[in-house]
Parts: structure tokens; C-alpha cells; sequence
């Protein structure tokens, strides 16, 4: 089958790999109904994560059970499943604590953007669909299996409360789910940090009831600005740079949370800052699979559409296109059709 491999920086390609096969007792293989690129895949397409050896690429999934390993009881054969970009039991104490995404089994999930994939940890990382669902809802679906979860997550460990105001800063997707999942948490006023067009109007139809377009210290004076001088009561951070993490820091008020999901890169927090800007800090990778069962029903009874993330359509073929649109800022997310 065709696959999706990275062989260096700015080097994606769609090549001829090797079917995916049961390899443990606990493992699914699944043929999934679509793929896509996500924000992280372009740290080490831009070079800024290392590779050792050509990298086979994709996290995100959902689709039909194939086959199943020997051990495997809660999911089987042709039923309709979503899982996690973080494999995990879902019975260790992290994960019956909420936090699969640290799973004292935990992988992450490669070899998505392909036709096919191997699940390790398939019974702590599925859930399977009572039925097979409308091919309309399939973007919805796939975007929960990771973009939406992590959104989720950042609007979750910044403790948005309903009628809270929270501060979005980054108009990434994950920055975009996490003003849909600040909405559906009842947040009262939503301030999206954007200075792109599609992406501010993107995230009004998600939910943001203001848009700040400065950054770095201007952006948080605006947000001071639009909150009476006292800061946002959540604050969630989904790019990872440094000046996205201090404007997340500054722009909540004391005693609030920043939820950070952009994964960190070159953050410096010092401590003294920390301790009088008396702001809450949670993080990580997400763990999606708390959530998995909420965000597939919100979806199956349609009372979200996470998948209007993917403003870009392709073939598993073009693949290279995929990564450079998202790379150039070209697009926000694009969906690969396998
Ligand atoms: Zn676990």
C-alpha cells in the first residue's frame, strides 16, 4: 500500500510501505476512512525536531477494525472506531486518573496518513460507534481524534466555567477547536487572538465573541483592555513559542489557569515572573481518550462540526502539498482522502 513517509526536512512523501500487521496480542488494525496533517507533523517537516531515519507519518485516524489481536475483547471486526493519537490502557492509575496521554504503557501513534494502521493498546485506545457513521460526518470524526481532543483539553485544564471569559491565543486549529470547546463549555465571552481573515472568521463561527489581532505585549493590553484591566479567567496556549506562552501568562488574571497544548519549544518561564503573576500552568500532550466518548456524541448528534478545520481537501497522493499548504500558512489543516 502507499504511505506516508518523511525522509528529511521539507522532504514528504507518499511511497510504497509495507501493510501494517498484528504484531501483539493487544493490537488493532484499522482501514481508516480518512487522514490528515497536523501542526505538529511540521516540526520535523520544518527541521526543528531531528530525525535519525525516514519517519512513516500520521497520528490521526478513524475507521473500520479490520483485525484484531487474540487479547483484544471491547472493540472487532468491521466496527466503526475513533481512538486517540496517544495509545494507553485506559486502566493504569494516570489513566483511570484522566490522563491516558501519560499512560504508564503509552506510545504515540504513527503511520496514520496511510490506508491503513496498526493500534497498539487497541482496547485502552478505541471506541467503537454503535453503527457505522453518515460519510458527511467522517471530517467531525477524524478531527476529534486528536485537533478537537486537544482544544478540548486546553479549555479544559484552564477550567473554563460557564459565563467565564477565555483568551485563545494562537488561530491554529488546535487554537481554533479550543474556541469551540470554550463555547460548549458555556464560556460567556470568547477572545480569539488572530490576525488572519479566514482563521478570525473561522473562529466567530466557532463561537469567539471578541478578536484581538495585536500579539506579544499589545496583544495583551488589548485583552486588559476587554476585561476592565483584570485578565482573562482562562487562558488557553496553543502555539508553544515563547512570546505565545508569556502572552498567554500575562493575559490571565491571578488565580487563573493557562491550559498550554502547543507543544513548547525554546520556553524560558522564570521563576520570580511565576510567582507574582500567581497564574496556574497544566499541560502536555492531551488526553484525548477522556474525552473521546463526549466529543463522539456531541458529533454523531451534530451539535458540533469540528471538521470545518480542514479547509483543504486532497489525495493521500498529494501529500507533499498537504504539509507545504500548512507549512506556508496556505491553509489550516488539510484532510487526505486514502
Ligand atoms: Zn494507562
Amino acid at each position: 500500500m502507499k504511505g506516508t513517509v518523511l525522509y528529511g526536512p521539507g522532504d514528504v512523501r507518499c511511497v510504497d510501505v509495507r501493510e501494517p500487521k498484528i504484531l501483539k496480542p493487544t493490537d488493532a488494525i484499522i482501514r481508516l476512512a480518512a487522514s490528515c496533517v497536523c501542526g505538529s507533523d511540521l516540526w520535523p517537516y520544518r527541521g526543528l525536531n531531528q530525525i535519525k531515519e525516514p519517519m512513516a507519518m500520521g497520528h490521526e485516524y478513524c475507521g473500520i477494525v479490520e483485525e484484531v489481536g487474540s487479547e483484544v475483547t471491547t472493540v472487532k471486526p468491521g466496527q466503526f472506531v475513533v481512538g486517540s493519537f496517544c495509545l494507553s490502557d485506559n486502566s493504569c492509575p494516570h489513566c483511570q486518573f484522566g490522563f491516558q496521554s501519560s499512560c504508564v504503557q503509552r506510545e504515540f501513534m504513527s503511520g496514520a496518513q496511510a490506508p491503513m494502521a496498526r493500534v497498539a493498546l487497541a482496547d485502552g485506545t478505541l471506541v467503537a460507534l454503535a453503527g457505522k457513521p453518515s460519510p458527511d460526518l467522517i471530517p467531525h470524526l477524524l478531527a476529534v481524534s486528536d485537533v478537537l481532543g486537544t482544544g478540548w483539553y486546553a479549555a479544559d485544564a484552564a477550567r473554563v466555567l460557564p459565563g467565564s471569559t477565555a483568551a485563545v491565543v494562537g488561530d491554529g486549529a488546535v487554537g481554533l477547536m479550543g474556541v469551540l470547546a470554550a463555547k460548549q463549555m458555556g464560556a460567556g465571552r470568547i477572545i480569539a487572538m488572530s490576525r488572519h481573515k479566514k482563521r478570525q472568521a473561522l473562529a466567530l463561527e466557532f463561537g469567539a465573541t471578541d478578536i484581538v489581532s495585536e500579539r506579544g505585549d499589545a496583544g495583551v493590553a488589548r485583552i486588559k483592555e476587554l476585561t476592565s484591566g483584570i485578565g482573562a479567567d482562562a487562558v488557553l496556549e496553543c502555539v508553544g513559542t515563547d512570546e505565545s506562552m508569556h502572552q498567554a501568562l500575562k493575559s490571565a488574571r491571578p488565580g487563573a489557569m493557562v491550559g498550554f497544548v502547543g507543544v513548547p519549544h525554546g520556553v524560558q518561564l522564570d521563576g520570580e515572573f511565576m510567582f507574582y503573576t500567581q497564574v496556574g500552568m497544566l499541560g502536555g500532550p492531551a488526553p484525548v481518550r477522556r474525552f473521546l466518548p463526549h466529543l463522539i456524541d456531541l458529533v454523531l448528534q451534530r451539535k458540533i462540526s469540528p471538521g470545518k478545520v480542514f479547509d483543504l481537501e486532497l489525495p493521500l497522493s498529494d501529500i507533499a502539498e498537504g504539509y507545504k499548504a500548512m507549512d506556508e500558512r496556505r491553509a489550516i489543516k488539510a484532510m487526505l482522502r486514502v
